[in-house]
């Protein structure tokens, strides 16, 4: 048996698409989601990623403003930057991406940023609401997840669903989605015993680890959903046979490019699986196009009754 591979461009292009159409109708009414990405100092992978966030804004029609304060920013410059943007109208959405120059307290400024606006939802406010099923902004990556499993028609309520993973961005927001999905819930981690024994237990396995390949075929139910939220990097020649060795488009890819992506989820699992997230095509690209989701959703919570009025006219 073969897992049926589920497709996540194809999700997040839907999803996409979706936006797009709602914002060019809230747009043609006068009210455009705005988002502002904050990019302190010169990351480069931050640079690629804000670069992908700010071309998707384009393609949906978000109005969007990338704002680099220096490398040498401080705290205060920053909640100064936050408080500004915290107070502008057409501004629905901040991100700040991480990490920030080291001499900057994140977890200040990652708190500055009004719950309305924390469109990456990692503010405690937000992070209250989804624990307390109140309508807020859902972390993009766990939220992604969800619509993958929606879309894709596998039922939630009643299964046996296991995170591996308990961070606050993915982890963590995904086991309460699918709690508040009315799945029943097990958290797993690296203290976890028999982590082989409680995955097999999953109808639906989440693994968010960041250890290439770690869940092998002994951690699924045979016909279980596993979504695969892993991304890392493999540039070892001999790991890269241990996992593809066979596979000749990985193989020419990797023989061109000197490295490829992998998931936490090894290629065997696709045998016993019944569904299974690729990487990459998988959760990645959902995490941008539900960045634009969050930027439209927060446009309209927080303007609600100007879209709706100005719809009218
Ligand atoms: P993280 O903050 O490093 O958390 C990793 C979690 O995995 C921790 O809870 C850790 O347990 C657990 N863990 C580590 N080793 C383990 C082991 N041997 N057995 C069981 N659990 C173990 O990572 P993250 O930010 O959640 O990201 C996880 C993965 O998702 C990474 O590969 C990351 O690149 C990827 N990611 C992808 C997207 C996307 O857009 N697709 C977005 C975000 C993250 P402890 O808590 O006990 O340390």
């Amino acid at each position: 048996m073969s897992a049926l591979i589920l497709d996540g461009t194809k999700i997040a292009q839907d999803i996409r698409s979706e936006v797009a159409a709602d914002v060019k109708s809230i747009s043609a009414a006068g009210v455009r989601p705005g988002l502002a990405v904050v990019l302190a100092g010169h990351n480069p992978a931050s640079e690629i990623y804000v670069r992908g966030k700010v071309k998707a804004c384009e393609e949906v029609g978000v109005y969007s403003e990338k704002l680099t304060p220096a490398e040498s920013s401080t705290t205060d410059e920053l909640l100064q930057l936050i408080g500004e943007l915290n107070q502008r109208e057409e501004i629905d959405g901040i991100l700040v991406q991480l990490p920030l120059p080291p001499q900057v307290d994140a977890k200040k400024v990652l708190m500055a940023v009004h719950p309305a606006k924390d469109v990456d939802g990692f503010h405690p406010v937000n992070v209250g609401f989804l624990s307390t099923q109140r309508p807020g902004l859902v972390p993009c990556t766990p939220g992604g997840v969800m619509e993958i499993l929606k879309r894709s028609k596998i039922p939630v309520a009643g299964r046996e669903a296991v995170v591996v993973g308990r961070s606050d961005i993915v982890g963590k927001p995904a086991a309460m989605l699918l709690t508040n999905a009315n799945a029943t819930v097990t958290i797993c981690h690296s203290k976890t015993h028999d982590l082989p024994g409680v995955c097999r237990r999953a109808d639906i396995l989440v693994a968010a680890i960041g250890k290439a390949g770690m869940i092998t075929r002994d951690f699924v139910k045979p016909g279980a959903t596993v979504i695969d939220v892993g991304m890392n990097n493999l540039t070892d020649p001999a790991e890269f046979q241990s996992f593809f060795a066979g596979n000749a488009k990985r193989e020419e890819a990797f023989r061109k490019k000197g490295s490829t992506l992998i998931g936490d989820v090894h290629p065997e699992v696709a045998e016993v699986a019944g569904a299974l997230t690729p990487v990459p095509g998988g959760v990645g690209p959902l995490t941008i196009a539900m960045l634009m989701f969050n930027t439209l959703k927060a446009c309209k919570m927080r303007r609600g009754s100007r879209v709706v009025e100005l719809s009218r006219v």
